[in-house]
């Protein structure tokens, strides 16, 4: 999340009217600081030690550098502990990946942590401490009121941004838990530092040192591995997600959306190449969470790191646009640092490559790299399963023998128009029933077999003369049916009686199977056929049909077939 580039002004201006003059007021004004310079430095040394180890617990970086600004307060003041802080800032830099858009953030944490050392510092002032009283009792009461209000104020100052940003924050969340946790650690050590220094030297700042460096660091293994815990869970629970994804566009569209809820990045882009021959284009592309249309030539994406990742087949992770500008894919924005670029494999072929990037440098880590690198498996064979599935419907909606649709998908297209007619984006549906006359008698005189060819150049027929104007579909043995999406009931009885004069001037050649010879013989055929139409004979789908048989049994077979008839109430 960035802030405005006004607000980011605001908080420049803020920092410049507080941090630097307040430094100066507190100089004048609190003339207590160190004394012995040797001692001081020690501390100071011992405060960056401890800010260069930071963890990271749900997202957020903890420094635990506190311990020290505790006992360099109780010892030298309020000067002496805001310099050690403000010098603590400047691993911060590293560790909140500030760049140069991104320098408010150093500001505001400066404004921040100087506000914090001035009001938490006054108050225990001016509750009665005196600065490098050694009184156990002092020391513990005016200590923990120092680091309590350092945490609460810092916590407030944090939900204020929030809040004022809009963000709708929590004020108890898993954040403040933890920084109050450490608190445990931190301020036992801060206290015995401060006594023990006093007693024997900076000797004591080594000593207590190592061990909490050392819980530091083991603090923060433990967080990096829930941290790649929490983001694995993730990534398999999206697989399974992906997996029941039907269509492969439900699978496109879902894939980097979700990926940018595991990782945040700021663009992420499919290329895919166009059946392994070699003809790269961008797949689907988002940008700053919109989906993007990208035009780039093959050629400019064969020769940037797209083309040379597609080549490799390994995942490859950028850091800094330094490390991949001389091979920058024209996809990609200039205002972009960190790249991964992942290939994405099927059946041990690269089909394409995935290329995640943000304008952070070092936002991406070698894990998470891993982790997109299994997505981009999980993603390939839910596509290739969709595929498969496309296919299956496909079939299973196509009559074998004519290889026109059958009665599945007829049924399932009738719902659809009637559907249509009743929202009113169609006027009529008119649906036409045709049978073949006599059809047992041309299978007992020509054979089954050349039954089944006159079906076969029936249904081609039939396809050919209505093209794109309906639904042609068999309906079961000899009987086919048309959808007639808008098509009034005159207009469907022209159709249906030039379809019924094509048939009968259509000579159908049957193969005749003589013994030893066989030779092909011509035959006629005649159909008889129905029709109704939604909404005046009904307005559902399946007694429009019973009322378009009706029409074909009565109308057209018992009035002596080869004939059109339509439906009367
Ligand atoms: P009508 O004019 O009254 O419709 O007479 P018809 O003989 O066409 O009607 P009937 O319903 O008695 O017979 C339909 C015939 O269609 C019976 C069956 O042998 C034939 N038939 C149905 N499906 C197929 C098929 O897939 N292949 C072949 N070759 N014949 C089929
Ligand atoms: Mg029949
Ligand atoms: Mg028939």
């Amino acid at each position: 999340m960035t802030f405005s580039k006004k607000a980011q002004r605001i908080m420049f201006a803020l920092w410049l009217l507080f941090v630097p003059l307040g430094t100066l007021l507190v100089y004048l004004y609190s003339p207590t600081g160190p004394s012995d310079w040797k001692g001081y430095a020690a501390f100071l040394v011992l405060a960056l030690l401890s800010s260069v180890f930071p963890f990271f617990i749900a997202g957020t970086t903890f420094v635990l550098v506190i311990w020290v600004q505790i006992a360099i307060f109780l010892k030298y003041g309020i000067l002496a502990e805001l310099i050690s802080m403000q010098i603590c800032m400047i691993p911060l830099i590293y560790h909140l990946k500030i760049s140069r858009d991104t320098l408010y953030k150093y500001f505001f944490n400066s404004f921040m942590f100087f506000s914090l050392s001035v009001l938490c510092g006054t108050l225990v002032l001016s509750l009665g401490y005196e600065i490098g009283n050694v009184n156990i009792r002092d020391v513990i009461v005016y200590g923990s009121i120092f680091a309590i209000s350092y945490l609460s104020i810092n916590h407030l100052f944090l939900y204020t941004r929030e809040y004022l940003c809009d963000w709708k924050p929590l004020f108890f969340t898993k954040d403040l838990y933890w920084e109050f946790a450490c608190l445990f650690i931190t301020l036992p050590f801060g206290l015995s530092l401060y006594l023990f220094e006093n007693k024997v030297g900076s000797i004591a700042l080594w000593l207590l040192a190592l061990p909490l460096l050392a819980i530091s660091l083991l603090i923060r293994m433990y967080s990096d591995s829930e941290k790649v815990n929490a983001d694995l869970n993730k990534a398999s629970e999206f697989g399974h997600q992906l997996a029941d994804r039907m269509t492969s566009t439900e699978i496109l569209d879902m894939f980097l959306k979700k990926i940018s809820d595991i990782f945040p990045f700021d663009a992420g882009y499919i290329v895919d190449n166009i059946n392994s021959i070699d003809k790269f284009f961008v797949l689907r592309a988002i940008e700053d969470g919109e989906n993007k249309k990208k035009e780039s030539l093959h050629d400019d994406i064969q020769s940037s790191l797209a083309g040379k990742g597609y080549e490799k087949g390994e995942p490859i992770l950028y850091n800094k646009q330094t490390e991949w500008a001389h091979i920058k894919p024209p996809f990609l924005a200039d205002d972009m640092q960190s790249v991964m670029c992942v290939p994405i494999y099927r059946n041990q072929r690269i089909e394409g490559v995935l290329v995640l990037a943000a304008r952070e440098k070092f936002a991406f880590e070698s894990y998470q790299l891993k982790i997109v690198h299994l997505l981009c498996s999980y993603f390939a064979v839910s596509l290739e399963k969709a595929r498969y599935v496309k296919d299956a419907v496909e079939k299973s909606e196509i009559c074998e023998l004519t290889k026109i649709y059958n009665y599945r998908y007829l049924d399932k297209q009738l719902k659809l128009d009637m559907l249509r007619l009743k929202n009113g984006s169609l006027h009529t549906v008119s649906l036409i029933m045709i049978d073949i006359d006599k059809f047992k008698d041309v299978n007992d005189t020509y054979g089954h077999h050349s039954g089944n060819i006159i079906l076969q150049e029936f249904a081609k027929i039939i396809k050919e003369e209505i093209g794109t104007s309906g639904t042609v579909g068999r309906y079961g043995g000899e009987e086919f049916v048309i959808l007639l999406p808008n098509y009034s009931k005159l207009q469907a009885m022209n159709i249906a009686e030039q379809l019924r004069r094509k048939i009968e001037q259509t000579p159908f050649m049957v193969p005749l199977d003589l013994g030893d010879i066989t030779r092909e013989e011509i035959i006629f055929i005649t159909a008889s056929i129905g029709v109704s139409t939604a909404p005046e004979d009904s307005d559902e789908g399946m007694s429009l049909l019973r009322n378009a048989d009706r029409a074909l049994y009565i109308g057209a077979k018992q009035a002596g077939r080869n004939r059109v008839a339509e439906y009367v109430k």
